[in-house]
């Protein structure tokens, strides 16, 4: 009868339904052929990089960052160290101990950065840097020391020496003007100078991965791999002198840091990338840029579960096709509601209420699909991400003619620590894709301000050597 009708038409859109939510999520799911794919494009990038005739058109851009050596414990002393460019700004107080007994001791303040301070001028950004700093040192009571700075700034920087680095481009949510194509330590030497309040002896600029990496390496030697999943994304690793082409000298290895985050930007990923994909990039900051950063790092991921979610709801699958102000909103996915969701403790009710806290009101079905979601895309995020760095290890395997290489990872990043699955995926993959690698991945703590004043204490004994 009628009845019976309607049953089976209402069974038919729901099948139909869920026949083009999965067709929609396809597209995210990739193949271990297509991850090997994506590992080869990463190493033929690495190679455009390192080599002259390539180096100034390349993607991946292969930074030398004039660290020489991972840690060996003799590193002593008293410094200070700045992080700019990740979750939080900190300044930050660090004593170095060697001997027998060494150790580090730290202190930290977190500050905050307005958005208008983040997206106005460079001298306003850096008066507020130093602004920081001076309230650290009067907290310290420490005005009228002057202790040597390291500044991990986590962003792309040209480098000539330790202390000297060009920024290429902003990244993330920085978009300060008149700083690209400037010697960040010199916009941080004149700011000190402008506020006439205290001396600083800027000693050393470090990406964030080079001091992952080198926290990590004080503790564990065979790490010489330094990688961050959080708002962004990128890697260091020590590579040969000789490889590196935009450097004097083939003696030895210099840490080079990747700007893995621009990897696509010439197109070679464009046949992985969705249309949600190149939404969130057209939304960004910068548009084409950092195209495999935004398919992998913490700042886009939940830009693109947003996207999705609002495709589907215009196609009626979810939230009774009701477009809310909440779902137009930029942003409201952080990576910490993206863990939530996808945290397998949790109840659906839970999941619910995580969408209702952000303003979104669901079914029980709306939910279900909305894990999903949020599951194919750092699922996604994780596989490229472990593919990018099957080909650094693979890389280093190679550089060493090893038929085999054990190695560590240092990472950090808050999409690493915080997400439920992200590592593990990860984890998986490189050993898929990299079988003749052994990887193991250590946590590091507190990697950018403490390799920030290891990094400082060897340009320290250098400069003492120099001198005598
Ligand atoms: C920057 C890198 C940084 C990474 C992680 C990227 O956006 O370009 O320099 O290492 O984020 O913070
Ligand atoms: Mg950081």
């Amino acid at each position: 009868g009628k009845g019976a009708a309607m049953v089976t038409a209402v069974a038919y859109r729901l099948a139909d339904q869920s026949r083009q939510i999965a067709k929609i999520l396809s597209e995210f799911r990739l193949t271990t052929e297509q991850l090997l794919e994506v590992k080869k494009r990463m190493t033929t990038e690495i190679e455009n990089g390192l080599s002259k005739s390539t180096q100034d058109t390349a993607t991946v851009k292969m930074l030398p960052t004039f660290v020489r050596r991972t840690p060996d414990g003799s590193e002593n002393g008293d410094f200070l160290a700045l992080d700019l460019g990740g979750t939080n700004f900190r300044v930050l107080m660090v004593k170095i101990r060697s001997g027998k007994k060494r150790s580090v001791e730290m202190h930290n303040k977190i500050y905050a950065i307005p958005l208008e301070v983040m997206q106005g001028t460079g001298e306003e950004l850096f008066d507020h840097i130093v602004h920081c700093i001076s309230d650290f040192l009067d907290y310290m009571g420490m005005k009228n020391a002057r202790l040597p700075l390291g500044f991990t700034f986590s962003f792309p920087c040209r480098q000539t020496s330790l202390d000297a680095g060009i920024l290429v481009t902003w990244t993330k949510g920085f978009k300060a003007t008149d700083c690209e194509g400037e010697d960040v330590v010199g916009l941080l030497r004149e700011a000190i100078k402008r506020r006439e309040e205290f001396d600083l002896d800027v000693v050393a600029v470090v990406n964030d991965t080079v001091g992952t990496m080198m926290t990590c390496a004080y503790e564990e030697p065979t790490c010489e791999i330094g990688l961050i999943a959080g708002t962004g994304s990128n890697a260091c690793y020590m590579e040969e002198m000789k490889n590196i082409e935009t450097v004097e000298g083939d003696e030895g290895r210099m840490c080079v840091n990747m700007e893995w985050g621009a990897f696509g930007d010439n197109g070679c990923l464009d046949d992985f990338r969705t249309e949600y994909d190149n939404m969130v990039d057209e939304l960004s900051l910068n548009p084409g840029k950092q195209r495999y950063e935004k398919m992998i790092s913490g700042m886009y991921l939940g830009e693109i579960v947003r996207n999705i979610l609002i495709d589907m709801t215009k196609k009626g699958f979810l939230f009774r096709g009701q477009i809310s102000e909440t779902l137009k909103t930029r942003g409201i996915f952080e990576t910490k509601f993206l863990s939530q969701i996808e945290s397998d403790r949790l109840a659906l009710l839970q999941v619910r209420s995580i969408l209702q806290h952000l303003g979104l009101d669901s079914t029980c079905d709306d939910s279900i699909i909305v894990k999903e979601v949020c599951g194919t895309v750092s699922r996604r995020a994780a596989q490229l991400c472990g593919a990018g760095m099957a080909a650094v290890v693979d890389k280093i395997r190679e550089n060493r003619g090893l038929d085999h290489l054990d190695i560590t990872v240092g990472v950090d990043g808050t999409l690493y620590k915080l997400h439920p699955h992200f590592s593990r995926d990860m984890h998986q993959t490189v050993k898929e894709l990299a079988p003749k690698c052994t990887v193991n991945f250590l946590l590091s703590e507190d990697g950018s301000g403490k390799g920030a004043a290891l990094i400082t204490a060897v340009g320290c004994r250098l400069r003492e050597e120099l001198n005598s």
